[in-house]
């Protein structure tokens, strides 16, 4: 489905971006794989992909820092020839109360998850245009895919930089893809709900906070990465050709505003 296409996710050494990763690849893709720190798990994705028979290309790249996405943009282009699939994944989290949340914590969250989806889709968008559609591999010139979270529409206490950050991301996404239609250009995102990564460990490693969670989600698991991987995968294929703009929540119904369920 994604031969011949180039595809490159940020943070893809762990979590959601891993998953992501394997998964473009199982679809035939080739992978840019960017970490920020640990070299070796980014090392050990591409071994991964590359005995699926894809290749791959490991890029360290702080998505905060423009020179640096547009070094790793740079060697992709230079490695692959182009780019036509973007999973722009990295993010992070500093929590603090308001009254107590320093102007590093929230330049932080600000700066990777905003600012670092801003830097990375400015890059794709540039390189989009400059190829157009190539008819033979995908009736789009690009597909960008912009990693949001619940919290796009669900506030957070405690999060607050957190929650801005995606909220940012809902309309940055929407802004774009508005502007980049006519190009052929999709871009859409994807929020998930409460998925199994290091992240949020804390919320699901022990069997009173895995209860407490669950009070929280309709359908009673918590997510894995390859329930986001699918969306992502189907996202990035002509399956979903005439979706732009729109928003996939994978939340096992969490934005369901589960605490009405018994009638509120
Ligand atoms: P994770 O911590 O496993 O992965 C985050 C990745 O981003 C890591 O590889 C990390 O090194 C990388 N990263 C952080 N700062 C970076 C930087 N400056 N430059 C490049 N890479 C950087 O967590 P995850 O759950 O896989 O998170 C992936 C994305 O999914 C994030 O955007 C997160 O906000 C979002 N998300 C996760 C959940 C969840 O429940 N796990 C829910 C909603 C949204």
């Amino acid at each position: 489905m994604l031969e011949g296409q180039p595809a490159l996710v940020t943070g893809a050494n762990s979590g959601i971006g891993r998953a992501v990763a394997l998964g473009l690849a199982a679809s035939g893709a080739d992978i840019v794989i960017n970490y920020i720190v640990d070299q070796p798990a980014a090392e050990e994705v591409a071994h991964a992909i590359e005995a699926k028979g894809r290749r791959a290309i490991v890029i360290k790249a702080d998505v905060s820092n423009e020179s640096d996405v547009q070094a790793m943009y740079a060697q992709a282009i230079s490695h692959f020839s182009t780019l036509h699939v973007i999973v722009a994944n990295a993010g992070l989290q500093r929590d603090a109360a308001i009254d107590e949340m320093t102007l590093e914590q929230w330049n932080k969250v600000i700066g990777v998850n905003l600012t670092g989806q801003f830097l990375c889709a400015r890059e794709a968008v540039r390189e989009f245009k400059r190829r157009g559609v190539v008819e033979s591999v995908s009736r789009a010139a690009g597909k960008l895919i912009m990693m949001s979270s619940v919290h796009q529409e669900i506030p957070w206490a405690g999060h607050a930089n957190y929650a801005a950050s995606k909220g940012g991301i809902m309309q940055l996404m929407r802004s774009i893809a508005q502007e980049l239609a006519p190009f052929a250009i999709r871009v859409n995102g994807v929020a998930p709900g409460a998925i199994r990564t290091p992240i949020n460990r804390s919320a699901w490693d022990t069997p009173d906070a895995y209860r407490s969670l669950m009070t929280l989600v309709p359908y009673k698991r918590i997510g894995e990465p390859d329930d986001i991987a699918h969306a992502v995968a189907w996202l990035a294929s002509d399956l979903s050709d005439y979706l732009t703009g729109a928003t996939m929540f994978v939340d096992g119904g969490m934005t369901l505003y589960p605490g009405f369920a018994t009638g509120g």
